[in-house]
Protein backbone atom coordinates (compact mmCIF):
# COMPACT_ATOMS: atom_id res chain seq x y z
CA UNK A 1 0.00 0.00 0.00
CA UNK A 2 1.34 3.72 -1.29
CA UNK A 3 1.01 5.87 1.48
CA UNK A 4 2.11 9.80 0.56
CA UNK A 5 5.14 11.36 2.67
CA UNK A 6 6.57 14.44 3.00
CA UNK A 7 10.39 14.51 2.99
CA UNK A 8 12.38 17.91 3.73
CA UNK A 9 14.80 17.03 0.65
CA UNK A 10 12.65 16.19 -2.75
CA UNK A 11 9.71 16.92 -1.99
CA UNK A 12 6.64 14.66 -1.46
CA UNK A 13 6.84 10.91 -2.29
CA UNK A 14 4.47 8.39 -2.76
CA UNK A 15 5.94 5.13 -0.17
CA UNK A 16 5.21 1.87 -0.51
CA UNK A 17 4.51 1.19 3.31
CA UNK A 18 5.67 -2.95 2.64
CA UNK A 19 8.86 -1.84 1.73
CA UNK A 20 9.88 1.70 1.80
CA UNK A 21 10.36 1.75 -2.35
CA UNK A 22 9.32 5.89 -2.96
CA UNK A 23 7.75 7.26 -6.18
CA UNK A 24 8.21 11.52 -6.53
CA UNK A 25 5.21 12.98 -7.35
CA UNK A 26 6.65 15.16 -9.72
CA UNK A 27 7.34 12.10 -11.70
CA UNK A 28 2.96 10.99 -10.56
CA UNK A 29 2.09 14.11 -12.31
CA UNK A 30 4.44 14.39 -14.64
CA UNK A 31 3.36 10.51 -15.68
CA UNK A 32 -0.06 9.78 -14.16
CA UNK A 33 -0.66 6.57 -15.90
CA UNK A 34 2.94 5.52 -16.28
CA UNK A 35 3.40 5.82 -12.57
CA UNK A 36 -0.18 4.88 -11.52
CA UNK A 37 0.59 0.80 -13.49
CA UNK A 38 4.00 0.83 -11.85
CA UNK A 39 2.12 1.35 -8.71
CA UNK A 40 -0.08 -1.76 -9.12
CA UNK A 41 2.45 -3.79 -10.73
CA UNK A 42 4.54 -3.21 -7.55
CA UNK A 43 1.78 -3.71 -5.14
CA UNK A 44 0.85 -6.73 -7.18
CA UNK A 45 4.71 -8.04 -6.30
CA UNK A 46 3.72 -7.90 -2.91
CA UNK A 47 0.76 -9.33 -3.13
CA UNK A 48 2.26 -12.57 -4.94
CA UNK A 49 4.29 -12.95 -2.76
CA UNK A 50 2.20 -12.85 0.62
CA UNK A 51 0.18 -15.48 -1.14
CA UNK A 52 3.24 -17.89 -1.70
CA UNK A 53 4.83 -17.25 1.37
CA UNK A 54 2.85 -19.94 3.54
CA UNK A 55 4.25 -22.62 0.53
CA UNK A 56 7.47 -21.01 0.89
CA UNK A 57 7.64 -21.73 4.59
CA UNK A 58 6.53 -25.03 4.20
CA UNK A 59 9.03 -25.95 1.71
CA UNK A 60 11.87 -24.32 3.26
CA UNK A 61 11.14 -25.08 7.68
CA UNK A 62 11.34 -28.52 8.67
CA UNK A 63 7.78 -29.93 10.25
CA UNK A 64 7.85 -29.53 14.81
CA UNK A 65 6.22 -32.63 14.65
CA UNK A 66 8.72 -34.37 12.12
CA UNK A 67 11.52 -33.46 14.54
CA UNK A 68 9.65 -34.67 17.71
CA UNK A 69 9.34 -38.38 16.59
ZN1 LIG B 1 6.86 -2.23 -1.93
Amino acid sequence: MYTTTRRIVGGTFMVCSDCGDAISMNKVCEYPIQSATDMLKHMAVHNASRAFMPVVAHVTQPEPEAALQ
